[in-house]
């Protein structure tokens, strides 16, 4: 027997026989807690989150989503989805519930004139990336190549190419999504417009997506991008370097700047390692001849600790952070929209970063803007088309003694600094903790239409598991 989690929150007793039913209906693997495999899944990239699912259905395929969707309905149960699991939150994972682990889903098929990319819902950003620049395309996604696309897309998404081509989801032609009641539908431009408007930003609310279509650009196949470090006692001026260059970069150039006690990362020296640093990571997508220039007054500052910031491949670029961010830390994250980057917004950013209780903890800003901000604030639930900068106040730890330090530190520092926000908030970067009121703070003007239209593709609230909003 194994005991699951209904949608009205009772706990019921699956059978064998009915499991062995489930098994009939699915060509992917079913994994009870007993079997091996179910730990990988059921774990998310974030050690705070701890969590069992009742039964993993790893997808192999559309009909293994279909069949699993139509066995929860069947049996009352309570859903979650899982892609790349990094969500902060854990919210692909949870107590008793069925999980669609969508991990065996990673093919990706490029059309190369069309300039589109069909990716399936549990590929990595780092899947798309190296099949489209087989091209010299790339999609509009995100920093760290280990993050899933589909969580990532469904929250409005952002990485290097944002200033130039928008939110990730103002570059998706089109979703394919298996509905509450289990039926498999296109949501694009023609078809069910409202559906696919919801899916640019409202989540997983509405569906299961098996596969997501991106328009591509061209990109690379070398980009100038890296980082250069200096020692945090040059915050003052790198940082006043930052604002005055992100400020005037062309789209082409993303800047993002933050403090942490350097790792043990072999182009830093190793005496500076875990003491404290300033850095500012670069990417500029265009012509690679333009981007040393555009880069040279970061390089030529000061006397740097370590400098990377070169030409390179751009799939290696996308994955230059991964190391800083393994799955099995305890992670603990407050962010904020920015429409600027204030003096005195830097002088608290460095005070909290010189504060910081953990060799793995840091605080960012990361450049918005450009394409972001010409398209009008209703084009999709994401919004938010005012910020330029994301404030990242990203704490990072080992040990579960240690979780209310750096908590702590993470609140305070949010807590001095969240008056200077637009008021808005990436929704990808919510904790478990932040409520709906957060939200709707992601999501501004957007809810009243998402809740309508989750009235109409989910008024049962099935998919439930996610930031969820209520059906009307
Ligand atoms: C190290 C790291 C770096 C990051 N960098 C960036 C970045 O550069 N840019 C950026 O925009 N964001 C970034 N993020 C945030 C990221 O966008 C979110 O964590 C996002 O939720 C990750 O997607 P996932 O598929 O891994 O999520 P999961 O944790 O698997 O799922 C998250 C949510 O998506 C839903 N979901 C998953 N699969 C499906 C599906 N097939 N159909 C419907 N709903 C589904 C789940 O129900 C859940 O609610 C980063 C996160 C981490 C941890």
């Amino acid at each position: 027997m194994v005991s699951a989690k209904t949608l009205d929150n009772r706990q019921v007793e699956l059978a064998p026989d009915v499991i062995s039913a489930l098994k009939a209906r699915v060509k992917g693997p079913v994994l009870t807690p007993a079997d091996a495999g179910y730990d990988e899944s059921r774990t998310v990239w974030n050690a705070m989150i701890d969590r069992r699912p009742a039964l993993v259905v790893r997808c192999l395929g559309t009909g293994d989503v279909i069949a699993g969707v139509q066995f929860a309905r069947e049996h009352n149960l309570l859903l979650c989805l899982k892609g790349g699991g990094h969500n902060i939150a854990g919210l692909a994972t949870s107590d008793g519930a069925l999980m669609l682990d969508m991990s065996p889903m990673r093919g990706v098929w490029v059309d190369q004139s069309g300039r589109v990319a069909h990716a399936q819902a549990g590929c990595l950003l780092g899947d798309v990336d190296r099949e489209c620049q087989l091209y010299g395309l790339a999609a509009v996604l995100g920093f760290v190549s280990a993050t899933g696309i589909t969580g990532l897309t469904l929250g409005g998404g952002f990485g290097y190419l944002t200033k130039r081509w928008g939110w990730t989801t103002d570059n998706v032609a089109g979703f394919d999504l298996v509905t509450a009641d289990g039926r498999l539908v296109r949501a694009d431009h023609e078809n069910n417009a409202d559906l696919f408007w919801g899916l640019c930003g409202g989540g997983g609310n509405f569906g299961v997506v098996t596969g997501i279509d991106y328009q591509l650009y061209p990109v690379g196949p070398e980009v100038v991008g890296g980082v250069v470090a200096w020692p945090a006692a040059e915050a003052p001026k790198a940082l006043g370097l930052y604002r005055e260059l992100a400020a005037s970069a062309s789209p082409e150039l993303t800047l993002v700047a933050f403090m942490r006690p350097a790792p043990p990362a072999p182009w830093l020296p190793k005496d500076m390692h875990g003491k404290p640093i300033v850095a500012i990571l670069a990417c500029h997508s265009g012509n690679p001849i333009d981007g040393e220039k555009a880069v040279a007054p970061i390089k030529s500052f000061g006397s740097p600790i370590g400098d990377i910031l070169v030409r390179r491949p751009y799939v290696q670029l996308q994955s230059l952070l991964d190391a800083t961010q393994p799955k099995g830390r305890r992670y603990y994250w407050k962010s904020e929209y920015l429409s600027g980057i204030e003096p005195a917004l830097c002088e608290k950013f460095m005070h909290h970063a010189a504060n910081i209780q953990s060799p793995h903890s840091a605080v960012i800003f990361f450049q918005l803007g450009d394409a972001v901000g010409k398209l009008p604030t209703n084009h999709s639930p994401v919004g938010n088309r005012d910020a330029r900068y994301v404030l990242n106040i990203a704490a990072a730890w080992e040990r579960a003694e240690e979780d209310q330090r750096h908590i702590e530190w993470a609140r305070t520092a949010w807590t001095d600094m969240k008056a200077f926000s637009t008021g808005g908030t990436y929704i990808n970067f919510l904790n478990e903790e932040e409520g709906f009121e957060r939200t709707a703070a992601a999501l501004g003007g957007g809810l009243e239409r998402l809740a309508l239209i989750k009235g109409k593709w989910d008024p049962q609230n099935f998919f439930r598991t996610n930031r969820n909003i209520a059906p009307r």
